[in-house]
């Protein structure tokens, strides 16, 4: 045990502790992988090159294989099972390569025909591949999102990609530690994703850089599971390198019996060691941000970073209200970029499209949130284009068995296959230029759900209450 383990820990502490096989003199540490999860896009390559150097991969049984980024949303088999061609030819190649490569390699793979494919940070919970105390890495920036389950879990590159794939490890360097401190009560009406895109617009965008954040407070440990993986999922936009909430009895009862979950005694000596990982009383991180929960309203983007939020009774910000005149440019082009003036109500902004999905807000509370909205309802005319996509064949069954598909059908909405679809502009799914879209996922970056496209940032509620009215709304005066 080292000088530092006799000390308060803080979780993020704890788990770098128990995964560091060794530290150099330069402060870096080679850390162990508990989980990789593997989709197409940032996968070829590393297997290539694997490959090319004659070498296995180390740890097959710690990795799973998931294509979700390219694979369209609309049905993928015909009546006979064949499957239908995908129009782009590099997506086409990646979705073929990773089918290749994750047998070959002796990864299991789930893919477009089983029903528990899904976006990946969909997946690894729900199977249980995802644990509270496990380093986990995708080749995704939001990876962070299995940080709900109190798993240390971060995005990586496609040389990092291979380097796991090899080694079941990484070198790194440790982060420091962030804590964001929600205080009291959320008012009703108020989902996680609206905390989330507050806590981003408090701490910016560069707040959380060269941090891991750990979220803690009353309000999340009250939060569902689902709440916390969209928090947590959103952790990179604040500049973090991952986000945590501490594992509790929740997480535990979200996790017992999935498939890849431990079982009998391994399960009860998992569940020793994952209550001991909180944060020790006593504990000090490198940053502390405190949040009024109070002060959390539904929530929208005006511009074109997750930073850029206002509460949905507010209007668009004059650039000159910016102090710091870097900041006073970005806001003029993020405001010419999405065609809005200062002073703008947000409640006036008409949008053509709405797109409830990604790995932010798609799993089965979300899209109840949704529905809940919906019916009784029809989509406004001015809203052409309306999708639900499931994160998950699982997420998609469930909604199914509970009539949520019936409601998003009767309102005009179209109920899709699961994947990244309109989350990022590398699949059919796209939001025409110079389109508005009220979409529940994490970016709103130029061009991100599409060359022109521009994107408000909503949570599931608030994206419903938008396709019923045409405009940015709030859900709160719709349902009451
Ligand atoms: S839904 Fe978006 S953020 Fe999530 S894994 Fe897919 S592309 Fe990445």
């Amino acid at each position: 045990m080292t000088d530092r383990q006799t000390q308060p820990r803080t979780l993020y502490q704890k788990i770098w502790d128990a995964h560091t096989v060794e530290t150099r003199d330069d402060g870096t540490a080679l850390i162990f992988i508990d989980r990789h999860l593997v989709h197409e896009v940032t996968s070829p390559q590393a297997f290539e090159a694997l490959r090319v150097s004659g070498r296995k991969v180390r740890r097959p049984d710690l990795t799973l294989a998931v294509p979700d980024h390219n694979l369209p949303t609309t049905a993928r088999r015909t009546a006979s099972g064949a499957r239908v061609p995908i129009a782009d030819p590099e997506s086409a190649a990646q979705l073929d390569a990773l089918e290749r490569n994750a047998p070959a390699f002796g990864i299991r793979y789930i893919g477009d025909a089983d029903a528990e494919q899904g976006i990946v940070h969909v997946v690894g919970p729900e199977q249980g591949f995802s644990l509270p105390g496990a380093t986990i890495v995708c080749g995704d920036s939001h990876t962070a999102c299995h940080g709900g389950l109190g798993a240390l879990a971060f995005g990586i590159g496609t040389s990092e990609v291979e380097h796991v794939l090899a080694t079941q490890t990484l070198l790194l360097k440790q982060s420091k530690t962030m804590e964001v401190r929600v205080e009291g009560d959320l008012p009703a009406g108020v989902s996680p994703k609206d905390l989330i895109l507050h806590i981003i617009g408090v701490v910016g965008t560069a707040g959380g850089t060269g941090h891991v954040i750990e979220y803690r407070g009353k309000v999340f440990e009250e939060m569902s599971i689902e709440g916390r993986l969209t928090v947590c999922n959103m952790s990179i936009e604040a500049g973090a390198r991952a986000g945590l909430i501490a594992p509790d009895d929740k997480t535990f009862a979200f996790l017992k019996g999935r498939p890849y979950a431990p079982k009998g005694e391994q399960w009860d000596a998992a569940v020793a060691w994952w209550k001991s990982l909180a944060t020790d009383p006593g504990a000090t991180f490198d940053k502390s941000v405190v949040i009024n929960a109070a002060d959390v309203q539904p929530t929208v983007t005006w511009g074109t970073s997750p930073e850029d939020t206002v509460a949905i009774g507010g209007v668009v910000p004059d650039p000159a209200s910016f102090a710091d005149p870097s900041k006073q440019d970005a806001a003029r082009a993020s405001l010419e970029y999405m065609g809005l003036t200062p002073g703008q109500r947000m409640d006036e902004i008409e949008v053509q499209n709405v797109f409830i999905g990604s790995c932010t807000n798609s799993r089965i509370e979300d899209l109840r949130a949704a529905a809940a909205v919906l019916k009784g309802h029809t989509k406004a005319p001015n809203v052409h284009w309306a999708i639900v996509v499931p994160g998950s064949g699982l997420v998609k069954r469930q909604a199914e068995e509970e009539g949520l598909d019936q409601i998003f059908i009767a309102a005009g909405l179209e109920w899709r296959e699961p994947g990244c679809s309109a989350c990022l502009g590398m699949n059919p799914d796209k939001v025409p230029p110079g389109e508005r879209c009220a979409s529940t996922s994490n970016r709103n970056f130029v061009g991100r759900q599409g060359p022109g496209a521009r994107t408000h940032l909503v949570s599931p509620a608030m994206a419903a209450a938008a396709a019923v009215t045409g405009r940015l709304t709030d859900v709160r005066k719709l349902v009451g």
